[in-house]
């Protein structure tokens, strides 16, 4: 489950990313209502991941806001999932199938996640309608509420092709959406590693107090500084896995974890990013 932010701008209530399925962005509807009194005015989605989008369905009579490129890769991803989907309802069974015959680790690893996908996607299936942005923006964009002022950053590509943070200078508080799993093995698989790198040593320039991941608890600076410690130390092995890729998954199947990543959600996703960084490189 991913995280959302709703902040009240005075005159306007923002929804940051809308969460799926559509029954949770109903939820955030009625919590909006509950503890500001006034409903959800604007929603910005972050990226395009559906478990940030995947409520957008709910907003259809809002303004909802996002970059250009997360417009585009929300519905084209959405809409190539729904159609898959739906023409393959046995799907789920077959992959599930081809995960237990599969003996190559990292092909498994991978059809693993695309399952996980499938059977998320599959779960509200029935009543989901990609909605994508109705107004796109390419930089900083900036609300002046009466209450706080709160900015749309568009930090580039790390986790996604195009990721947004936003941040509230007035409270110290930035929304940092997938740029940040705390606690949890992050996803890479639509990333840019190095890239992630340099973006989380820009993050210091936002003088955060308070910061929400995209996955995890409610965090500050030292998550971020976690997630650059992950980072480097996953270049640096994937960098001295110098095999083929056979027998760089089952090296890296043996690798210990480093003892300060032992804790976080999702270990499985360790030895993946792993032997997704390695298979990268096989390909540079
Ligand atoms: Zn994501």
């Amino acid at each position: 489950m991913a995280n959302a932010g709703l902040v009240d701008l005075g005159e306007q209530i923002l929804l940051f990313d809308t969460m799926y399925p559509p029954q949770a962005a109903r939820s955030l509807r009625d919590a909006a209502l509950h503890l500001f009194g006034r409903p959800i005015s604007l929603v910005i989605n972050s990226h395009f991941h559906l478990d940030h989008v995947g409520g957008n369905q709910v907003f259809a009579d809002l303004p909802i806001l996002s970059t250009v490129t997360t417009r585009n890769l929300m519905l084209e991803r959405t809409q190539q999932f729904l159609s898959f989907a739906k023409a393959n309802p046995g799907y789920p069974a077959i992959l599930q199938k081809a995960i237990e015959e599969e003996s190559d680790e990292s092909k498994r690893e991978e059809l693993t996640l695309q399952l996980g996908d499938i059977l998320a996607m599959d779960a509200a299936l029935a009543e989901l309608v990609p909605v994508p942005a109705s107004m796109t923006f390419g930089g900083l964009f900036t609300f002046h509420g009466s209450q706080r002022t709160a900015a749309l950053i568009p930090m580039g590509n790390g986790h996604s092709a195009c990721d947004t943070v936003l941040y509230l200078p007035d409270d110290q508080v930035l929304f940092a959406a997938d740029l940040l799993f705390a606690h949890n093995h992050p996803s890479i698989k639509d990333g840019n590693v190095p890239e992630w790198l340099r973006i989380l040593g820009k993050m210091d320039s936002y003088p955060a107090q308070v910061i929400i991941p995209g996955h995890g608890p409610v965090s500050d600076q030292q998550a971020i500084l976690d997630l650059h410690d992950y980072f480097t130390h996953l270049l640096h092995t994937a960098k001295q896995t110098e095999t083929t890729e056979r027998e760089a998954a089952d090296s890296l199947e043996s690798l210990p974890m480093p003892k300060q990543f032992e804790t976080w959600s999702l270990p499985d996703q360790y030895t993946a990013n792993l032997q997704h960084l390695v298979r990268l490189q096989q390909l540079s």
